[in-house]
């Protein structure tokens, strides 16, 4: 209990606590913390005095060595609940599962207790990854350059059409399949909830990890021994604002430099949805990770940070407020929430937040956002204002009466799953595995699978057998576009798969090619392009060197007619018909067709220069 504790807590305290729990010291350390956060000052004691928290420099006074507090004051499920009643429950039994995989297809928990993929038998080797690009160069504080995904699935039945069937799991190849009911069997997994992949993004600072690092403490997804051991290491570093940061940011690097380099994943529930969290880096130079984050979420969080100054540094050109709420909406997200964050840092001013709202919401709506899909919520990650609850602070109160956080996010609308349509899955890893076969991970974007389907595999257009399935660790029979899956496949060999190939239906492929054309809306770019001009394709799970071949038109931005051919160049801003020469083949599905793989991004010397949609594709 020292060990855990430290010399904060008195003899007396743990003495008796090892008496109450038979000398168990798990529940003896969660009984002290247990006792510990009920005798708090209560947090809106805090936020009422109108102080704002102080941040970053003088953080240690005041923040996080009391994260408990924050418990107290916050009613929380049921299950962490029961762990204030001094029932002294199994941690393992409020483990979250927090998981950050790598390429290379190391599994690293993040801090939790959780046991490691390996026991499995999986053992990780290097993957194949596609880089050499430009964009690499400006990772070069990033060990590897990780693809990151969720690991949840995500549906939103809501049709009212007939559900497709699907064969029962286990059968062979060529057998007849019995029927199954996919979007039943769905609803059924999940408890009628339906799944959405949410990416939080904003610029670095505003206090992502915090916030959404804070929400998990509140929702009992971190216990408090966990959350007790990153005060104390956090305090020891001198960073003890960080502590709920840490909970999503794991590596030590991370921690080091203060910020988010992967996207973090983890999971938790609101009243109506099981939601995949992904935390996408702020930094710059981490873009391409949140590329590859965002064009697998479903909708996203806009952090922004409240405070004076730090809104507008966010907000202007080479912040990355402007240049991730472009990048999400090209990518497909519509849905967001802004969480207006560090509110303490400004009294919670209506006055600001109203300030905020309208240079944003300019912004937002230039950038494709309807007015009524975007939703702003006063929040402070710091002191978990606002973020499972409604506040009760009367600084808020007197002119906040709206949804707390996790309320807005339970309100998104799930989003329609493209299961009826046939199987594609993005790799987004490859590993061995210990038996005959190998694994590959990645989200399902259309379609279903089943364990004995045979798959294929493009590029390299060979095909394999699926011998098993499993999300989140646990083996399924099946598994439907949304679900981030790991499957084990034989019959192929392991080299020719990268990182970036589309598992997909025999007899519905998708086509691999190297030249396509597309239409980009190009952003703020500072250098016209010109014919070949280099490019980073960012395309689902990969990064791939490319040329702009050929300036076919410019186009009319709204109406799509052509204002001139063959241009000699392109300025910012503009809309256009362009030809694209990737370096290898990749595999692309025409955006009419499929709209989640259809997009793409493309990037020049760490900044992006465009958004697109795939038209034709040549060969
Ligand atoms: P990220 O880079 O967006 O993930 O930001 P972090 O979560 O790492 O937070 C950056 C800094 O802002 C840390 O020092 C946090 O303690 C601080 N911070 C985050 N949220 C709040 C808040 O609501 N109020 C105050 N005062 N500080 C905050």
């Amino acid at each position: 209990m020292r060990a855990v504790l430290g010399d904060a807590m008195p003899e007396s305290v743990l003495t008796q606590a090892a008496l109450q729990c038979a000398f168990d010291p798990q529940r003896a350390l969660d009984a002290v913390l247990s006792v510990e956060s009920a005798g708090l000052p209560p947090l809106d004691a805090r936020t009422n005095n109108d102080a704002p928290l102080p941040q970053r420099a003088n953080k240690e006074t005041a923040v996080v060595p009391r994260a408990n507090q924050e418990a107290s004051a916050a009613p929380r499920p049921e299950k962490a609940k029961d762990r204030e009643a001094g029932q002294c429950q199994l941690d393992s039994e409020v483990l979250p599962k927090v998981a950050r995989m790598t390429v290379s297809g190391k599994k690293q928990t993040m801090g939790f207790d959780v046991p490691s993929t390996e026991e499995n038998g999986v053992v990780p080797s290097p993957s194949v990854h596609r880089g050499g690009s430009p964009d690499d160069m400006t990772m070069k504080t990033s060990p590897e350059t990780p693809s990151k995904r969720p690991e949840t699935p995500s549906k939103g039945f809501g049709g009212a059409e007939e559900p497709p069937s699907v064969p029962t799991p286990g059968r062979t190849p060529g057998k007849a399949k019995q029927q199954l009911n996919v979007r039943a069997e769905l609803e059924k997994r999940q408890g009628g909830k339906s799944l959405l992949n949410l990416v939080v993004i904003g610029h670095v600072d505003a206090g992502k990890s915090t916030l959404m690092g804070h929400l998990l403490y509140l929702l009992g997804n971190v216990n408090k021994r966990t959350m007790h051991k990153y005060e104390q290491e956090s305090k020891k570093a001198g960073k003890a604002s960080f502590a709920y940061a840490w909970v999503l940011d794991e590596t030590g690097e991370e921690r080091n430099r203060g910020v988010t380099m992967d996207v973090g994943m983890t999971k938790f529930e609101t009243a109506s949805k099981v939601v995949t969290l992904m935390d996408a880096p702020g930094h710059k130079d981490f873009i391409p990770n949140m590329i590859t984050g965002a064009a697998q979420a479903d909708v996203a969080v806009l952090v922004v940070d409240a405070s004076r100054g730090e809104f507008e540094a966010g907000f202007e050109a080479g912040g990355q407020t402007r240049e991730h709420g472009l990048l999400v909406r090209s990518l497909g997200v519509t849905q967001l929430a802004v969480a207006v964050n560090k509110m303490d840092q400004v009294n919670w001013q209506q006055e600001r937040f109203k300030e905020i709202i309208s240079k944003l919401g300019h912004f937002l709506k230039q950038a494709g956002f309807k007015d009524s899909d975007v939703f702003y919520v006063p929040t402070s990650g710091l002191s978990g204002e606002n973020l499972t609850t409604k506040s009760s602070a009367l600084a808020l109160t007197s002119w906040y009466s709206g949804p707390c956080l996790l309320e807005q996010i339970d309100y998104f609308k799930p989003p329609q799953r493209s299961i009826e349509k046939p199987f594609r899955l993005c790799v987004s890893d490859v590993f061995k595995d210990q038996g005959s076969g190998f694994c590959v991970t990645g989200k399902i974007e259309a379609g279903y699978i089943q364990t004995g389907d045979r798959v294929l595999a493009m590029p390299p257009n060979e095909t394999c057998t699926v011998k098993g399935i499993s999300l989140h660790d646990d083996p399924l029979d099946w598994a439907a576009a949304g679900d981030h899956v790991s499957l084990t496949v034989t019959g192929m060999d392991i080299i020719k798969i990268n990182v970036g190939c589309v598992f997909c239906d025999i007899k519905e492929p998708i086509r691999a090619c190297s030249r396509f054309r597309a239409r980009v809306l190009l952003f703020n770019i500072e250098v016209p392009i010109t014919q070949g001009f280099p490019v980073v394709l960012h395309y689902q799970t990969i990064s791939e060197p490319a040329t702009i071949r050929k300036l076919v038109s410019v186009l009319h931005k709204s109406s799509g007619e052509v204002l001139k051919k063959k241009p000699k160049c392109l300025g910012k801003g503009m809309n256009a018909m362009v030809e694209i020469q990737t370096q290898r083949p990749v595999a692309l599905e025409l955006y009419k067709d499929f709209k989640e793989l259809g997009r793409f991004m493309l990037r020049y010397v760490g900044s992006t220069i465009a958004a697109g949609v795939v038209t034709e594709i040549k060969e």
